[in-house]
């Protein structure tokens, strides 16, 4: 795939963040983008800013962890663009609690949202993916390349993921469907503020400073090189990249190094 131009891109998790990133950055890329999230006013609004630059773009409500939702979203992706040719499971939750602490409820959470919303948007759209040639793509985390201490369920979740799309990958291997996983690391969004706490209750505010995060627009930009190039894993700057690499040699190393740098956080759990 060269270019993104005339491509139709189901992005789930568009009302905000990288979804939201991804939705303008693609659409101004001359992408059609359908965009799913549960806050319809927000993508009822982004949908009439991408149509007011000049750009494609259709909206459906969507929570991702009911299955018919997600029906309803890929059948309308195809009804109204014909077809579908890249899929982005994007929509996603965090949380911040200590294993010994959290409330078992946070962790089925994190996976209905994170891995069975990605497994739900995939089995309905992979049909009109498969006939496109085209790319399904999770949008996982640097915790979906090692365990990130008071994250359990989020590193749980996005481990989940990648083994769910490898084994997409390889079922699909003579059939022309390209699988990403893309693992940005720290990006400025309103995740850290939804995070889950250990009683289920929404964080609330940023215990890290967003303003020396990557941007979601810089995070889109990469995610599209990545759908471009038809690669495989999608790791973007030195967190992600020192993660993959010293995982490798040195797992113990990153045992503690992951430990120290979450122990820095304001009110750590790991304290
Ligand atoms: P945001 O909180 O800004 O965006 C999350 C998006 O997911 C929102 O659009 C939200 O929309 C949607 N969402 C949440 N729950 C559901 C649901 N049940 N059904 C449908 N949509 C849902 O966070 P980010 O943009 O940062 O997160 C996007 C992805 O990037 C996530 O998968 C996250 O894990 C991943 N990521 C983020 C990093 C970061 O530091 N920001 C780092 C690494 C990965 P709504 O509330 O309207 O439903």
């Amino acid at each position: 795939m060269k270019t993104l131009e005339n491509k139709t891109i189901v992005i789930t998790g568009a009302s905000s963040g990288i979804g939201e990133a991804m939705a303008r950055v693609y659409a101004a890329q001359g992408a059609r983008v359908v965009l799913g999230a549960r806050n319809a006013e927000r993508l009822a609004q982004l949908t009439a800013e991408i149509h007011a630059a000049g750009g494609q773009a259709a909206w459906c409500a969507v929570d991702v962890t009911v299955p018919e939702q997600c029906k309803a979203l890929i059948d309308m992706a195809v009804t109204t663009f014909g077809g579908i040719d890249v899929l982005i499971c994007n929509a996603g939750i965090s949380m911040r609690a200590l294993f010994d602490k959290v409330d078992l409820s946070v962790l089925h959470r994190l996976m209905d949202v994170n891995f069975w919303g990605t497994v739900n948007c995939c089995k309905y759209a992979l049909p009109y993916v498969q006939a496109s040639h085209g790319s399904i793509v999770g949008i996982s985390s640097v915790a979906g390349l090692h365990g990130l201490p008071g994250r359990t369920g989020y590193s749980a979740s996005k481990y989940a993921m990648t083994g769910f799309l490898e084994t997409l990958r390889i079922e699909n291997l003579k059939k022309g469907l390209h699988v990403m996983v893309a693992c940005p690391g720290f990006t400025a969004s309103n995740v850290r503020f939804a995070a889950l706490t250990a009683d289920g209750s929404q964080q609330g505010e940023t215990p890290r400073d967003e303003a020396k995060m990557m941007t979601p627009e810089q995070v889109a930009r990469i995610v599209a090189r990545g759908i471009r190039r038809r690669k495989r894993l999608c790791l973007m700057e030195i967190e992600g990249r020192a993660t993959h690499f010293v995982k490798k040699f040195a797992p113990a190393f990153l045992d503690r190094m992951f430990y120290w740098v979450m122990s820095k956080e304001p009110d750590s759990p790991l304290k």
